[in-house]
């Protein structure tokens, strides 16, 4: 069948597609030239998945192996072309690819642009999505892509104006691979400029295993013409490298090349180590969420080479999910190149690298927080609830990780933060736990009746507010031989004088029977200011019971409180008057109810029939005015 005889077939792109081209074509953005970058790194990626592809066949690669990715010129055209012999794309995978975005969460991305647009801002569009391909559009008002697949013997042609429709038809091409043809805007054509494009290939891809070739043509003597094949890129994977060799500039290029961020990393790591096996690393902490966390799909892992040759893109087997915003390489000499993937995620070798990377990123998390302080408490607040998964899911290092937390405390002033060391440092003699208390805001913590006792004392007490902080502290459970204790808790210490407790027993009988919500009245030394409290004795802790309570998770299981009463506090001491008086006064059980239902207040949840307490509030006031 000829080419020709085919109409090109025209499709339409999907909306978020269209939206998203929408914004390209009229973003102001300065920095155009990244799209080669994109387009360089898309036929590098053909490459690789074709030498993937063929490990064990050969003989797919019929014969064109001599891997490369070309850019041509052509002024009298106005086209700049890249050109890959990778994997190539049959029509259906160019239908696929380049007429969706795969990556989900784009519409939500796209909302959140939209609501910024609308409120005057000016989205950072490309500073926060990598567009890829279509990063084309920038510089280009036509592109067009020729391909064909490995193993199909026919091509495939696709082209699009980046309006909303793109076509599609049959297209020979004899060798595998893939040309991607800009039809270069008037405004762009400085694009054609040899010498402006090899210092745009050098900047961005000088690190890329393939060569990146450009014809130059030279003049001999004699006039003759001659075209040579220049490389413009030096080819040194930047983790092959000694670590001296390679600037910031190339270790920003490379981190944005392999992890679809446009900002620069906060931070990085690069090392080779040696021993039992060899294998080099270079790792980045991303100074901000990337995208797909914060709007759906994210995929992790480190890119995984095995002697220069590309394995898996996200290898997760090489991270714990706690640092799954790491991005980087492990180049690795000793794993079998000959394995398939799955095998792969199963080889011991494997889980040895992730124990030493685990450990390396811990480290120049540390580091990160010690030199750079300032910088890390911002970097902490993105990916700080990330790292708290932590102590639950890698023991080993779970104070390692714990030595990286950022804690408000009663004692540190609105947006300052100690660490677990500087509590042990700071505490007074005596003080044997780490007290700690969760819950929505750091404002309700700290006027919680239950930091007076501690307040009293000179201990400071961690507020905790994250919602996985409740999650964290559990599973870390001590730090340097201290326990971590929560302040509502009913304690053991509880120091209240026997003659005491006889006094108050029959005050708190009386409660007892009157509030059915509560497993036990008691009295504490603990309430300083507060007339009463309530404690938690069962394995849930308030906050966590509110917090399943949002998740809709009530699952019967409340919490079991024990309300604690300040015996010198006036109220309490008017109760006991009332019960020594006369048992059967209806006041105690109001009494007793409004002590309850405040208590519940202080330690932020809700009342059960808040209607009832405002009435009984309003007749003490009536009577009190009477
Ligand atoms: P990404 O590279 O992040 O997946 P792109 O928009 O850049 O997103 O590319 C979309 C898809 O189109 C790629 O995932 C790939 O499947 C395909 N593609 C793009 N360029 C090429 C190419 N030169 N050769 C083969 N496939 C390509």
């Amino acid at each position: 069948m000829s080419a020709n005889a085919v109409q090109p077939e025209k499709m339409e792109f999907k909306t978020e597609l269209k939206q998203l081209l929408h914004l390209i074509t009229h973003s102001l953005y300065s920095n155009k030239e990244i799209f080669l970058r994109e387009l360089i790194s898309n036929a590098s990626d053909a490459i690789n998945k074709i030498k993937f592809d063929s490990l064990d066949h050969e003989e797919r690669l019929e014969g064109n192996k001599d891997w490369k990715i070309k850019i041509t010129l052509d002024k009298a055209a106005g086209t700049l072309t890249v050109s890959d012999n990778g994997i190539g794309l049959s029509r259906e995978s160019a239908v696929e690819n380049l007429g969706t975005i795969a990556k989900s969460g784009t519409r939500a991305y796209l909302e959140q642009l939209k609501g910024q647009q609308q409120a005057g801002q000016r989205p950072d569009l490309i500073g926060q999505f990598g567009v890829g391909f279509y990063s084309a559009f920038m510089v280009a008002d036509r592109v067009t892509v020729l391909s064909r697949t490995v193993g199909s013997p026919e091509g495939v042609r696709w082209e699009s104006d980046g309006q909303g429709e793109f076509t599609i038809e049959p297209f020979d091409r004899p060798a595998r691979g893939t040309d991607v043809i800009l039809h270069l805007k008037e405004s762009e054509l400085e694009f054609l400029d040899p010498w402006r494009l090899r210092s745009i290939v050098k900047k961005f891809s000088d690190f890329l295993e393939h060569p990146v070739v450009m014809d130059t043509e030279e003049e001999e003597e004699g006039g003759e013409k001659k075209t040579t094949e220049e490389v413009i890129n030096s080819r040194k994977a930047i983790w092959l490298r000694s670590k001296s060799d390679n600037t910031d500039e190339e270790y920003k290029e490379f981190y944005k090349t392999i992890s679809s961020d446009f900002n620069d990393p906060a931070k990085w790591i690069h090392y080779t180590a040696e021993g039992n096996q060899e294998f080099r690393v270079v790792a980045f902490l991303p100074a901000e969420k990337p995208f797909g966390m914060q709007f759906g799909e994210y995929e992790w892992g480190l890119r995984l080479y095995i002697q220069r040759v590309l394995i898996m893109d996200n290898c997760e087997a090489l991270l714990p999910g706690y640092l799954r915003f790491v991005k980087g390489v492990v180049d690795s000499s000793d794993l079998p190149l000959n394995i398939s993937r799955e095998l792969l995620q199963a080889n011991p070798l494997l889980e040895q690298i992730k124990t030493n990377v685990t450990r390396a990123i811990l480290k120049s998390i540390d580091d990160f927080k010690t030199d750079d302080y300032d910088k890390y408490v911002k970097w902490f607040g993105e990916f700080g609830s990330i790292l708290k998964e932590g102590p639950g899911r890698d023991f080993a290092n779970r104070e390692k990780i714990a030595d990286l937390f950022l804690f408000e405390s009663m004692k540190t002033p609105a947006g300052e933060f100690t660490t677990l060391a500087k509590y042990l440092e700071a505490m007074p003699e005596g003080q044997e736990a780490i007290y700690y208390l969760t819950g929505d805001t750091r404002e309700q913590l700290e006027h919680s009746p239950y930091m007076e006792s501690y307040r009293d004392k000179g201990q400071d007490v961690l507020l905790l507010t994250d919602p996985i902080d409740e999650y964290m502290i559990t599973n870390l459970r001590a730090y340097k031989g201290k326990n971590l204790e929560a302040a509502d808790r009913a304690v053991a210490s509880d120091t209240v004088e026997a003659s005491e407790k006889e006094k108050y027993a029959k005050l708190l009988e009386a409660m007892k029977a009157k509030l059915p919500e509560v497993v036990d009245v008691r009295l504490t030394s603990r309430l300083k200011e507060s007339a009463a409290f309530l404690v938690t004795e069962g394995q849930l802790s308030a906050n966590m019971e509110r917090l399943m309570q949002r998740m809709g998770r009530d699952e019967g299981g409340t919490a079991k409180r024990v309300l604690e009463l300040n015996g010198a506090h006036p109220v309490v001491a008017n109760l006991l008057r009332l019960v020594e008086k006369d048992p059967a006064d209806a006041r105690i059980e109001t009494h007793a109810r409004t002590l309850y239902d405040l208590a519940v207040i202080a330690e932020g949840s809700r009342v059960k029939d808040p209607t009832a307490l405002a009435k009984r509030i309003a007749e003490m006031l009536v009577k009190d005015a009477g």
